[in-house]
């Protein structure tokens, strides 16, 4: 690692890629992977040449999301290649780490390598994803960061150059309240948030399509005598809003299947899931 003068890791652009966009929420579970994946795959069927990186290496979902597996080879310069599918470049470290898989009983079997091992492993397939991916020429490399606002978002944007992020969050108060906090976090690191995302925004019921908000009582609600909500915070803190997700069944069954809705709903006409994830990209 190159190191300046104050001693810190030097940060580095990523060869060959124009442009570092992070995918990121401060709580868990409120949808970033599956927004980051479908996200990244709405600028590939736009013709812009994209990549996807699974830096939530803690629980990384790229591989079930992308329908995809198995050990990357090495090209001459011993760099990662990425894998592929639906025109997507990827790179996981699900693909590194060996997978502790159920056997026929349902037991998963205990990893037994010692925490101090697993840590290095982990260190070390952290360094390869970020500067040993070869991932030929991109417009823009699309990275899921791991949830939250600790050491590992601060020790990624300390080794790499982010051009900017996405934050993701629920209408729900404490996912909000986490979202700002997000907020907080890439105004220190001094990356340019491009703007919020409202995932789960309200539930259309397929048999009415009536719209109920699940995670929320409506923007435009007073909390303690403030004005509550995706849209106020983001008026507030001056943050360009991107758009609403539905909670939607099909779009957490197509994650399930391995084949995101931008590309499972790609000849439906008029289909508004996947068409608010276009709008957002
Ligand atoms: P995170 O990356 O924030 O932990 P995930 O993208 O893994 O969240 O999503 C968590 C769960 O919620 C997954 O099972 C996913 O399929 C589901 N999910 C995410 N967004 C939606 C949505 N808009 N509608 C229905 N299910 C969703």
């Amino acid at each position: 690692t190159f190191r300046s003068r104050r001693g810190m890791p030097e940060k580095r652009k990523i060869r060959d890629v124009k442009k570092v966009v992070a995918v990121s929420s401060a709580k868990g579970g409120v949808g970033k992977s599956t927004v980051a994946v479908n996200l990244a795959l709405s600028f590939a069927r736009r013709g812009i040449r994209t990549g996807l990186l699974d830096a939530d290496i803690f629980g990384p979902s790229v591989p079930t999301l992308l329908n995809l597996s198995g050990e990357p080879r090495l090209d001459e310069n011993n760099c990662l290649v990425p894998l592929t599918n639906y025109g997507l470049k990827s790179m996981s470290m699900g693909y590194l780490l060996p997978q502790t898989q159920a056997d026929s009983t349902g037991e998963v079997p205990m990893d037994t390598t010692p925490i101090s091992w697993r840590g290095l492993m982990v260190t070390k397939a952290m360094h390869q994803l970020l500067h040993s991916v070869s991932w030929g020429p991109l417009d823009v490399l699309i990275m899921d960061l791991p949830p939250g606002t600790g050491d590992v978002q601060l020790t990624i944007n300390q080794e790499i150059v982010i051009d900017g992020s996405v934050i993701v969050t629920t209408p729900q108060d404490i996912a909000l309240r986490d979202a700002v906090r997000g907020f907080g976090m890439f105004k220190r690191m001094e990356v340019p948030v491009l703007g919020m995302v409202r995932n789960m925004a309200y539930f259309a019921c397929p048999n009415c399509g009536h719209e109920t908000k699940i995670f929320s009582h409506g923007d435009g609600d007073h909390c303690h005598g403030e004005e509550s909500g995706v849209l106020a915070q983001c008026k507030r803190l001056g943050v360009d809003f991107l758009g609403d997700i539905p909670l939607d069944a099909k779009v957490c069954e197509d994650a399930d299947r391995g084949m995101p809705t931008v590309v499972a709903e790609e000849s439906v006409e008029r289909s508004a899931r996947r068409q608010a994830f276009l709008n957002i990209a």
